[in-house]
């Protein structure tokens, strides 16, 4: 039955796996790591999962908002951190005083930057960003010149430092994809600019978690790792079993069982009728905890052992599930995923039920969902 303590629903985020995680991929790349903890650490926790990689040699943090790297900072950490989504009027003065590396992908924001300088009065770590082919932030490559240039006047004038220089790949879980040579060659080039112009950044960096994984020379001097860390495998189909073990497990308890007839249809809609008697089971959660509605009548869970398909539609806050003519108590325990290591499904099973990546699935769940971490 159920470990304690007992919790209705919950989420168990095992941080002995996230630190085994960060450690592999550590050694792997070879090359210093940044651990991607935005999202609240992907529905792992932020501050928890920071703290374990830490502990497992994670030289960097990476976040995407300045109040996530503040709430980091706020949790205790003191290491390096790295943000780069942000809108006009940011609070940039508090991410330079909190000796945050923000990053830049426009002379406006190099700008901004500056005159968050001149109140927070210390100059600020800044990295600048390049679009080689994402087509989402960055600078486009016609711009890359004069923001180079007004980064390198900022810096001989102390304003700040050019701690990196980075891009992100649009297509690094499918290795052959001819982005990737594209984008890489367009980052080289992009790094030559740099260069000449005078910045000598800290670290280079391109690659997230499958690049890191699967592209050798998209490594450079630092590899920005979030799903991996977690245990969950970025490009299905294309990634060595590196060892990595998923540290999230979502549980519940039965709120109920009972037997089902033949004809009988299951939850709103109808969309599913039982051919021959069966009996049904209660999961008291659903999408008002982030449970996929995509995930209706396809994802399993495990019950008993044994794996359980949904029945009908997820609801706000329950579904149901088929026992097969079992009936076992209420307060049974389901797992709705985990690592898989005893037939449980996994995150990216519910992916590939609901029609999405494994990345969504353990980043929406939560909702009324109670938190507890473990170490295995
Ligand atoms: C989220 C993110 C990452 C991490 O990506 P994974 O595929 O989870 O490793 C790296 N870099 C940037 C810019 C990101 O937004």
């Amino acid at each position: 039955m159920s470990p304690l303590p007992v919790a209705r629903a919950e989420i168990v985020v095992d941080l002995a796996a996230i630190r085994h995680n960060v450690r592999r991929l550590r050694e792997l790349s070879g090359v210093q790591m940044m651990t991607v903890v935005k999202a609240d650490g992907y529905g792992h926790g932020m501050s928890e999962v920071a703290r374990a990689a830490r502990e497992a040699g994670a030289d960097w943090i990476g976040v995407a908002t300045i109040a996530e790297a503040l709430a980091l900072r706020a949790g205790g950490d003191t290491g390096r951190v790295l943000c780069w989504l942000t809108v006009p009027g940011e609070d940039w003065a508090a991410a330079v005083s909190a000796d945050v590396d923000v990053t830049a992908y426009s002379v406006a924001e190099l700008d901004e930057i500056e005159a968050a300088v001149a109140t927070s009065g210390r100059p600020a770590r800044v990295q600048l960003k390049i679009d080689t082919g994402l087509s989402r932030g960055g600078a486009p490559v016609d711009t890359w010149p004069d923001v180079v240039a007004a980064a390198r006047a900022g810096e001989r004038a102390g304003t700040w430092r050019v701690t990196g220089i980075w891009s992100h790949l649009a297509a690094s879980d499918e290795p052959e994809h001819p982005a990737n040579d594209a984008q890489e060659a367009v980052f080289r080039d992009a790094l030559a600019v740099a260069e000449t112009a005078g910045l000598r950044p800290e670290v280079r960096h391109l690659a997230n978690s499958a690049a890191a994984i699967l592209r050798p020379s998209a490594r450079f001097d630092l590899v920005r790792v979030g799903l991996a860390s977690y245990g969950l495998d970025p490009a299905p189909g294309h990634t060595p079993d590196l060892g990595l073990r998923p540290a999230m497990t979502v549980r519940a308890l039965l709120a109920q069982t009972k037997p089902l007839a033949a004809g009988a249809s299951v939850s709103y809609g109808h969309t599913w009728t039982a051919d021959t008697a069966t009996s049904v089971g209660l999961v008291p959660v659903g999408y008002g905890d982030g449970v996929p509605r995509h995930a209706s009548n396809t994802a399993q869970v495990q019950v008993d052992g044994k794996r359980r398909t949904i029945r009908g539609r997820v609801c706000m806050d329950q579904f149901v599930v088929d026992l097969d003519g079992d009936l076992p108590a209420a307060g049974e325990e389901v797992v709705l995923f985990g690592p898989g290591q005893h037939g449980e499904p996994t995150a990216q099973d519910w992916a590939e039920a609901s029609g999405t990546i494994s990345y969504e699935i353990v980043t929406r769940v939560g909702g009324r969902l109670t938190r507890r971490y473990v170490e295995s």
